[in-house]
């Protein structure tokens, strides 16, 4: 299939998303340049559904120093200490950013900024918004402040494939057209909506990202993917599920078993809540969390918005025992890029969930997604300008053949059983026998696969990755992978 040209855009910049990390380029921005998305509201974002905030060192005692030893911690030995250094010391700008685009960051009763403590911090350092609706209120103001800005042409499509030659960008498909253009930043979010239980929007399915190695870029550590402990179990599992935040935890709500007894300790890292939970689930048991007598008050004047999804669900947090099962919450693996964004394909960036900085790791410190794709989204842009200035290379001219991939995905529940918490190598050599047979022609398939080899190839725990049938520890390395890697 060949499809038209989109002339008037050849040669720009072309930035692909509409949450926080694609806003955040597209603000950098000097000159004309195309930000692509099926939805300029928030819909389809990650972005819009954050509730505890974003991590920065700005408490009085605090450091990027302190930040950036939690965040090492918590990455289990795979993070990147120069980028954590540069990520945790760019935390206190990229507040004073979100002030400047006008966020109304919470404050307290002294006109200081309100700073929540999250599991695994030694700080309180979550600054945040309109209560637990901290990433509505943050996308909305950069939405209208990006709407301000003449140089960004908002073009409502989908990416449907990038077209290399010898290693380098070319252009890209859209469901609007082909875009002949050597520069493209990818912030398309990550892949949470392949599994049955997940918190991210189920369009989320690693679709771009399986495009990009399409066209030869490399991924890193794609077997880490994250479970929130605590999401609302509602009859109908085919939906995204309703995260209840772990401020709710922190604010004094324990798990309890259906007979009434707690069995973890709700202020462990999320990892660790999180296997404790499936290993009862396993055994059949149902879990509740209980926020019935927070000692600050009831649980709907603090959490306004968890409240609203449990009554939309039929229950009333503030007298009600709430169900809750971990979800498919947050990719640490992605696209492997450098400390400007750039992937290993010449042409393309890559920014926010999409994206492995080396910032998570083996896990990812809560809070730190936002402050990532902010100031990572920021970096991309001005890259780009950078390099957009020294672009001597012609533009192909007619649209190429464009090749035909599918995307159904029917195995939604064999990938939260195999690739989910707990993992063996029977398990991940069943799912896999699967969907390497589709991986060629099927994006979902492609990234599924992705994860799943590396998870077979990494026989340890480590983090989010937990094989039962091989607990000794590997040294510490990385999973870089190409399409070629898997056994197509
Ligand atoms: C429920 C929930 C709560 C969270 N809470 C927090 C929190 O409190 N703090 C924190 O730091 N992190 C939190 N996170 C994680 C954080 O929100 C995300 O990691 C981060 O917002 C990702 O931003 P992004 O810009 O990379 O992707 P997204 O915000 O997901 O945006 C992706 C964009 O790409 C577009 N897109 C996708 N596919 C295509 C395509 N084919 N063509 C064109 N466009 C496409 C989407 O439509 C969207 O516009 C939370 C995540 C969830 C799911």
């Amino acid at each position: 299939m060949q499809g038209h040209i989109l002339s008037r855009y050849a040669g720009w910049p072309v930035i692909i998303g509409a949450g926080l990390a694609g806003l955040m380029a597209a603000l950098e921005m000097d000159g004309p340049c195309v930000l692509l998305a099926p939805s300029f509201t928030g819909e389809g974002t990650s972005s819009t559904l954050a509730q505890g905030g974003m991590a920065a060192a700005v408490a009085p005692g605090d450091s990027p120093a302190s930040h950036a030893e939690d965040t090492l911690k918590a990455g289990a030995g795979l993070c990147d200490p120069a980028i954590v250094q540069r990520i945790t010391e760019a935390g206190p700008q990229a507040v004073e950013t979100l002030l400047r685009l006008g966020v109304p960051l919470a404050r307290d009763e002294n006109g200081q900024l309100a700073l929540h403590l999250e599991a695994a911090h030694s700080h309180n350092r979550i600054v945040f918004a309109g209560g637990d609706r901290s990433g509505q209120v943050i996308l909305q103001h950069i939405l209208q402040q990006a709407q301000k800005k003449e140089n960004i042409h908002w073009l409502q499509a989908t990416l449907e494939g990038f077209h290399a030659h010898n290693g380098t960008l070319q252009g890209l498909w859209s469901s609007a057209g082909f875009i002949p253009t050597q520069h493209c930043i990818l912030a398309s979010g990550g892949c949470g909506g392949l599994y049955q239980h997940t918190t991210s929007p189920l369009s989320n399915r690693g679709v771009t990202l399986a495009l990009a190695a399409q066209a030869g870029a490399t991924v890193r550590d794609m077997e880490f993917t994250q479970f929130h402990p605590t999401a609302l179990v509602t009859p109908d599992q085919t939906n995204r599920l309703s995260l209840i935040s772990e401020a709710v935890r922190g604010a004094g709500a324990v798990l309890r078993l259906d007979d009434g007894h707690r069995f973890t300790n709700e202020l462990a890292p999320r990892d660790v809540v999180s296997r404790a939970i499936a290993a009862q689930l396993r055994e059949g048991r149902t879990v509740f969390l209980d926020g019935r007598s927070l000692p600050d008050g009831p649980f709907s004047a603090r959490f306004p918005g968890i409240t609203q999804a449990c009554q939309k669900a039929g229950l009333d947090p503030n007298t009600q025992l709430l169900p809750v099962q971990p979800a498919m919450h947050y990719h640490m693996g992605g696209l492997k890029v450098d400390q400007t964004g750039r992937t290993t394909l010449k042409g393309l960036w890559a920014c926010g969930e999409v994206a492995c900085t080396g910032l998570h790791g083996a896990n990812r410190l809560a809070s730190n997604s936002l402050l990532e794709a902010l100031v990572c989204g920021q970096w991309a842009g001005q890259d780009v300008n950078a390099a957009h200035q020294d672009t001597s290379t012609s533009l192909i001219t007619t649209a190429p053949e464009r090749p035909t991939f599918t995307t159904d995905w029917p195995f939604r529940a064999e990938m939260q059983q195999h690739l989910g918490i707990l993992r063996t190598r029977k398990g991940l050599e069943e799912f896999l026998d699967r969907t390497l047979p589709l991986a060629r022609q099927n994006l979902c398939a492609l990234t599924a696969s992705f994860i799943g080899w590396a998870a077979l190839h990494r026989p340890e725990q480590r983090g989010a990755h937990w094989r039962e049938d091989t607990p000794a520890p590997q040294p510490p390395h990385h999973i870089d992978m190409r399409l070629t890697d898997l056994p197509l």
